[in-house]
């Protein structure tokens, strides 16, 4: 159940958000999972490290929160993938 996370490689202004703590627009960098989904808005890290040192990584998240949405998305994909077998084995009667 150990999946990796990474802060998001920077990929223009459109990737870096307004941090939850100073408020500031475009200096805070979320955290990304594999597959590139985003974790909570607030699990990220501020570029202003002096002034405001926001740093609220996934490890720490997932213990604050054992009721996390992201949980729910997961079973939603699986649901879709036997759906598909479902159909597939229509298909193949
Ligand atoms: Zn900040």
């Amino acid at each position: 159940m150990s999946r990796r996370y990474k802060l998001e490689p920077y990929s223009g202004p459109q990737s870096r958000y307004r941090c939850p703590k100073c408020e500031k627009s475009r200096c805070f960098t979320r955290y990304i999972d594999e597959d590139g989904n985003y974790l909570n808005e607030t699990v990220g890290r501020c570029n202003h490290e002096s002034s405001c040192g926001y740093h609220y990584p996934p490890k720490q998240f997932f213990q604050d929160s054992t009721n996390y949405t992201y949980t729910s998305h997961e079973h939603k994909k699986s649901h879709n993938k036997m759906e598909q077998q479902i159909n597939t084995i229509d298909i193949l009667k």
